[in-house]
């Protein structure tokens, strides 16, 4: 099954209006802080080991609750495994009858994966274990339990159309609150990791007027098959729950890339900062398929598939001796993504933020070794690095720049406000600020060849623009020796460059012709951050020995020969010799708070493509 394109799409238009969810729940630990009908967060602090739902408000209760009660899932046990996917599936049930034989699709036209599912070795027992706590389940509400002879078969039937067709639904910090099953509208919509089109999803309470709900989009998808030919389920209605599932979720689907009329729509299930054996794997067992879109099967593989495995040879010797880098580089990033992911991960629950910045910073930094093999003189030592596009160089950034982020509000709260103690934030800020935009330069390179990626480079521009930002308007560079009312010259800022501002500045971000010219507005914009940040890059990193070793964040060709490169001038030396301190600080300032302001409303604007008006 797939969606195609009713017309011409433009690139950043909704291509779908709000879709109301078939069903859905919560995850386990979200329970106890979150709506379960609308998903908002809830006003009163969270209840410890709690598991029914609670609600916002009154009508999210009483149009939710009769599904939450009808449905069984009190009956669950109260641990088992994926229990999101079996509430929602009891919750889908109410809508079915007793006694259906088309297992394969049911009358809201999605597909089960039955036969697929149940015979495969990897998912047949959690199926049927998770089909049989639920049969337990509605027979336990009617005081009665399972038998042996009872056949769980709908059951098995539900929960598999659940593992198709639902989609994490997630908050805007990227948190995944629970799951959700659409109508064939977005659920037939097929993955692409390469897609022309991202979804987003709208979570808010009853009777709070929210963007994106009163577009007036019409739906400019069609199936690609007429609807008489599928063998649908004909037992009931497929509309019974909808009443109760009126305030849940909502998903909205938008083209990012220019769409011919006829044309598949393709959504992706995954991260697309991820190589391809990642990628393929995430979706087998997720999404129990083999991804066999263009960007993977493509031979040989994509500049940005390449560039997500990259490694650097540091050995002056290496290039001379004409030995081929990739007979190394699976080795390499198997020996170190688990090292590091695991880093990331401790940092993640124990949130030692200086072990895991040390941590990190010791592998890109001094690199790995790799056995070479035989050559004319004996066995030698590779000396490897990640190529900052490597996705495991991307993802270090990216927590990097977090860790560094929360050295410095550490020191702010726990030191004495010393002169000394603010100069220590604001130098673990500035470190985070360089990591944020390194990640974004790197980001947007792998951007401009695969342009699915926007939804990355919203996030990376964003946060490398609000960083800068507060670096500019820091009251740190009083103690640089800046009087206090340079502040002032620093806070309006207008390009003569570029028209980055102006689009900002009008009244509907990125009219027509604007869209059309995207490609321009992007490489003005780059044209002037690169021109500005060589004016502060090096203050901005310095005590940073990683990023020390970047020249600078916009232009990576100089990796291609990084031993060649020779130490540049310590800038420090540089401007220790400088009669004009307050000068050249007063400058760096103005252009940290220009790249700043640029980073940040292009930010805003690749998120208006992505997610429409008003979302920022
Ligand atoms: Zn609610
Ligand atoms: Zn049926
Ligand atoms: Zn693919
Ligand atoms: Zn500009």
């Amino acid at each position: 099954m797939e969606m195609r394109a009713k017309q011409d799409i433009e690139i950043g238009d909704d291509i779908t209006p709000p879709l109301l969810p078939l069903s859905f729940s919560l995850h386990d630990s979200f329970l106890s802080s979150h709506c379960s009908s609308c998903f908002s967060p809830l006003s009163f602090p969270p209840l410890p080991h709690h598991y029914g739902s609670l609600y916002c408000s009154a009508p999210c209760s009483s149009s939710h609750s009769p599904i939450s009660s009808s449905s069984a899932e009190s009956f669950l046990p109260l641990t088992c495994p994926r229990s999101s996917d079996l509430r929602t599936a009891l919750r889908l049930l109410l809508s079915l009858p007793s006694t259906c034989p088309h297992l394969h699709r049911f009358t809201n036209g999605l597909l089960t994966n039955y036969l697929k599912l149940t015979s495969s070795p990897e998912f047949a027992a959690q199926i049927r274990q998770g089909a049989i706590a639920m049969a337990a389940a509605r027979k336990l509400r009617k005081g009665l339990s399972l038998d042996q002879s009872d056949d769980v078969l709908l059951e098995e039937a539900v929960l598999c159309l659940v593992v198709t067709n639902a989609v994490e639904v997630q908050d805007e910090s990227g948190r995944s609150l629970g799951i959700a099953v659409y109508d064939p509208s977005f659920s037939w919509i097929n993955h692409s990791c390469s897609p022309n089109a991202c979804y987003r999803f709208i979570v808010s309470p009853p009777n709070a007027t929210s963007f994106g709900e009163d577009s007036g989009s019409a739906l400019l998808i069609v199936p690609s098959v007429s609807e008489e030919n599928f063998g649908v389920c004909s037992c009931s209605e497929y509309n019974k729950g909808t009443e109760g599932y009126k305030y849940g979720p909502k998903i909205m689907v938008r083209s990012i890339k220019r769409i011919k009329k006829g044309e598949e729509v393709c959504v992706s299930y995954t991260d697309l900062l991820q190589p391809k054996a990642m990628r393929q794997s995430y979706l087998w067992f997720n999404h129990q398929f083999t991804c066999s879109c263009s960007r993977c099967t493509v031979f040989p593989s994509t500049f940005v598939d390449h560039a997500l495995e990259e490694i650097l040879a540091s050995n002056p010797s290496f290039s001379s001796a004409g030995l081929d880098l990739n007979l190394y580089r699976d080795e390499a990033n198997k020996k170190l993504s688990h090292y590091v992911d695991e880093t990331i991960t401790e940092f993640l629950l124990v949130g030692d933020p200086e072990s895991c910045c040390k941590k990190l910073e010791s592998v890109l930094e001094g690199g790995f070794h790799v056995e070479q093999l035989e050559s004319e003189d004996g066995k030698s030592r590779l000396n490897c690095k990640f190529h900052p596009f490597n996705h495991i160089a991307l993802n270090s950034y990216m927590t990097l720049a977090s860790a560094y982020r929360i050295r410095s509000s550490d020191f702010l709260a726990f030191q004495s406000k010393t002169d000394e103690s603010q100069l220590k934030a604001f130098e673990m800020s500035r470190i985070s600020a360089g990591y944020s935009l390194l990640l974004a330069g790197a980001t947007h390179d792998l951007f401009c060849s695969e342009s699915s990626l926007i939804v990355s480079a919203v996030n990376f521009w964003k946060q490398a623009g609000e960083s800068l930002l507060t670096i500019a308007g820091s009251s740190v560079w009083n103690l640089l020796g800046l009087p206090k009312s340079e502040l002032s010259t620093v806070v309006k800022y207008k390009c003569s460059e570029c028209s980055l501002m102006d689009i900002f500045g009008a009244k509907s971000i990125l009219n027509q012709a604007e869209r059309t010219n995207f490609e321009n507005i992007s490489s003005d914009f780059l044209a002037c951050v690169r021109s500005a940040s060589p004016k502060f890059w090096r203050f901005l990193i310095h005590g940073c020995h990683y990023l020390e070793t970047f020249k600078d964040p916009f232009d990576f060709r100089w990796l291609a020969h990084a031993h060649c490169v020779a130490e540049d001038v310590d800038f420090i030396k540089e401007d220790s010799n400088c009669e004009h301190h307050a000068e050249w600080y007063t400058n760096a300032r103005t252009n940290i708070y220009k790249v700043g302001m640029h980073c940040l409303v292009y930010g805003v604007i690749l998120a208006h493509i992505c997610y429409g008006q008003n979302s920022h």
